[in-house]
């Protein structure tokens, strides 16, 4: 038998637990892979019980602790390890609090935003729509958010045409404002689109490997300009995010980069990132309109974090959830029920859902980590060192390793 190293180990038994979640869930805890076939996740066993899994990781752990000698890295893949560690106790049915969960998957604190932190925003997004059209609050915001609606096959066909052609525009934005000022380029075959329905996200960036992505957007979920293109934007910084790593892959050849699990600390700088892109490509505005974009922006977030500790940690049921969301998140109601599949404790079909805990990641890994961060960046003039941190070192980009990434700074 030929003896594998730490990394080898590594994504051997990211695949296998791949193939674990996959069975109980649906959903692989894989979510890429790009390197050689024979570690292919697909080649893994998938016979592995708990006991194997939680058996392999410790003795993976051991290996790292003896053959990495790069701290970041070491650090990176213990924290991304611990985390798999917990998907596993999870979904094996032992005995943890949602917040028990959310922190060892994250490594972030889990904690219900306080209603009158809600109302500070409500205040702040009446003030910013009063000079819209509307006869009170709750208008005002319906009659915004209908500007532009689109859904099922119209939003198919935009996808498909004008949102294809943007997705190039928006490859060429991170060219000339983001990777021209690291002095550094990827390859970039760009993103396919696609159309699908029947999915709890709203959208999703499919790595394909060999410097492609596919977008896959949830044609049941009604769009409208603004969040069609918030949704673009964020998508397509996975797609980038994941060109850089496959390229760090290729150039140092750790086993480990070209394996991307979710529910790690990877996941939390990831949409963390992603939810900034909008920033790092320099298109928001002073204008009224993304005023009450973004007021709304961090309402729902907070309203989703919110609703999905009670569906989870409180046992609140699922109506009682959607009110929420539409008392507190100014939601439509149905767009409240759309994304109650995403937070739910199980799925339609009676599955544990796998995107139960996920939600905490985009807003905690937006303003925790990465906006404060790259505002730090913007006032010491050093954003090329900070792009340069965030994309070509990919031990940066977790909550374990974050902060200990940017100490240059
Ligand atoms: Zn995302």
């Amino acid at each position: 038998m030929i003896t594998m190293n730490a990394a080898e180990r590594f994504v051997k038994v990211c695949g296998e637990i791949g193939n674990y979640t996959e069975k109980l869930t649906g959903v692989s805890v894989v979510d890429a892979y790009f390197g050689p076939e024979g570690f292919h996740p697909e080649k893994m066993s998938t016979e592995k019980t708990e006991i194997d899994l939680v058996h392999e990781i410790h003795q993976v752990f051991d290996a790292l602790r003896d053959e990495i000698d790069d701290p970041l890295r070491l650090d990176f893949m213990m924290g991304e390890l611990h985390s798999l560690n917990i998907v596993v106790d999870w979904l094996a049915g032992k005995e943890m609090s949602y917040a028990e969960l959310v922190e060892g998957l994250f490594h972030i604190p889990l904690k219900r935003f306080p209603e009158n932190e809600i109302d500070k925003n409500i205040h702040l997004l009446e003030e910013r729509i009063s000079e819209f059209p509307g006869d009170d609050l709750r208008d005002k915001v319906t009659r915004f958010g209908s500007e532009g609606e689109i859904t099922g096959e119209a939003l198919q066909q935009l996808i498909e045409t004008e949102l294809q052609n943007k997705s190039a525009e928006i490859g060429q934005m991170f060219r000339d404002q983001v990777f021209s000022k690291m002095g550094a380029s990827v390859p970039d075959k760009g993103v396919q689109y696609e159309a699908v329905r029947n999915e709890p996200w709203s959208g999703y960036n499919w790595y394909q490997g060999g410097f492609k992505s596919l977008n896959q957007f949830n044609i049941d979920s009604k769009f409208n300009k603004d969040t069609l293109l918030n949704v673009i934007y964020h998508e397509y910084e996975h797609h980038v995010s994941n060109l850089w790593r496959e390229k760090a892959f290729l150039n140092s050849k750790n086993l480990e980069l070209s394996i991307v699990p979710l529910h790690t600390g990877r996941c939390v700088i990831s949409e963390g990132t992603a939810d900034t892109a909008k920033e790092f490509l320099g298109v928001t505005d002073d204008s009224p309109r993304m005023a009450v974009i973004n007021t709304l922006y961090v309402l729902r977030r907070m309203s989703s974090i919110n609703a999905a500790i009670m569906l989870n940690d409180e046992g609140k049921a699922a109506e009682e959830a959607v009110d929420y969301l539409v008392n507190r998140g100014f939601r439509t109601r149905e767009s409240a029920q759309q994304s109650i599949n995403f937070i739910s404790p199980t799925t339609k079909d009676g599955k544990p859902n796998f995107f139960a805990p996920y939600i905490y990641t985009y807003y905690k890994g937006r303003t925790d980590f990465v906006l404060p961060m790259y505002l730090k960046a913007v006032e010491k003039d050093s954003l090329p060192e900070f792009y340069k941190t965030v994309y070509m070192n990919p031990y940066s980009g977790s909550s374990v390793t974050w902060n200990k990434a940017f100490e240059w700074m």
